[in-house]
């Protein structure tokens, strides 16, 4: 399904199979004649999005040879890139998060993936664990290899028809994230930084590390300065009030932190032990979807841990290869 949301700007919807995200909406922003069009975000590296996103350009008569610019680093808006990018192509991107790539790798390695589950409680077996579908497995070095690669940082301008875009770096949801604000028509391409309905996911690989979830609420902090008329998300429907979305989300992280306080004055816990504690909007019934929620909820409990380390409210400890947690 194809929208012109404002003049020259299309909304894509890319299916995205055995996800709660159910699609990516990509944007065509397109450029006046004689440039070309940039496309924003692209989808996983899977037959079935490539097939949605070229019949969705050819329909809108997208021109040969788009630019493509993504939000961010996962796999469900970049996975495409070796697919959609041709050696003429411009990658637009913030900064490329080479220190968060590295662990993505390392939690790949199943030695280092399961001392890293281990020592958050986690019980299963591993094997289970570890059967990451394809679409996850990427060479980020190749990928970028492939392109004409160019960094956008906070304050660069980009045009694409009559719009003059303005890169806002927004970390937390991904490191090297970007939003573009189009401060004449108060557009905002929102990337993951802000959805309608569900939260977008705050992970941590790296207890003690620099917390994500700091860095996402200061990114919610900055964009709520600006005066946008209508969000533009890259999963679910664009919204119009953004200052209420926003607090909405601060309110959400605030009152998970509380309860993960809560928590954590009975004592020590492994992080596990919180995620189960934790009321959860939705668990599902299926025990394979179970399974990839609470590893999903386990990084959300870790990053809210992690915040609480950083501002020194919590303290963590080890014993037997496991770390526990606890109020301070
Ligand atoms: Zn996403």
């Amino acid at each position: 399904m194809i929208e012109e949301i404002a003049p020259d700007i299309f909304l894509i919807r890319v299916p995205l199979p055995h996800t709660p995200l159910r699609e990516l909406n990509a944007y065509l922003l397109r450029g006046r004649a004689g440039e070309k069009d940039i496309l924003v975000d692209l989808g996983f590296d899977l037959d079935v999005c490539e097939a949605a996103l070229r019949a969705a350009l050819r329909e809108v008569g997208a021109k040969a040879g788009f630019d493509i610019l993504l939000t961010h680093f996962h796999l469900d808006h970049a996975g495409l890139l070796p697919r959609m990018a041709t050696a003429d192509t411009t990658v637009y991107h913030g900064k490329i998060p080479w220190e968060m790539i590295r662990q993505w790798e390392q939690m790949s390695d199943p030695a280092e993936g399961g001392k890293f589950l281990r020592q958050s409680g986690v019980e299963r077996d591993l094997a289970e664990i570890k059967s990451i579908p394809r679409e996850f497995e990427v060479d980020w070095r190749e990928m970028f290899a492939q392109s004409r690669s160019q960094e956008l940082r906070e304050g660069e301008r980009l045009t694409t028809g009559n719009y003059q875009w303005r890169c806002f770096e927004t970390d937390g949801h991904c490191e090297g994230h970007i939003c573009l604000y189009e401060p004449e028509t108060k557009l905002l391409l929102a990337g993951d930084h802000i959805l309608g309905h569900i939260s977008p996911n705050i992970t941590c690989y790296n207890m003690g590390a620099a917390s994500s979830l700091r860095k996402y609420l200061h990114s919610l902090d900055k964009i709520a300065d600006l005066d946008v008329k209508l969000v533009l998300p890259a999963h679910r429907e664009p919204l119009t009030d953004c200052r209420a979305r926003i607090k909405e989300l601060q309110t959400h992280h605030e009152r998970r932190l509380e309860e993960i306080k809560n928590i954590l004055a009975a004592g020590p816990q492994t992080g596990m032990e919180i995620t189960g504690k934790i009321n959860w909007a939705a668990r599902p019934a299926e025990a394979e979807e179970q399974l990839r929620f609470y590893l999903f909820a386990l990084g959300e409990t870790l990053a809210h841990i992690n915040y609480l380390l950083e501002v020194d409210q919590a303290e963590m400890t080890e014993a037997d290869g496991r770390l526990y947690y606890q109020g301070k």
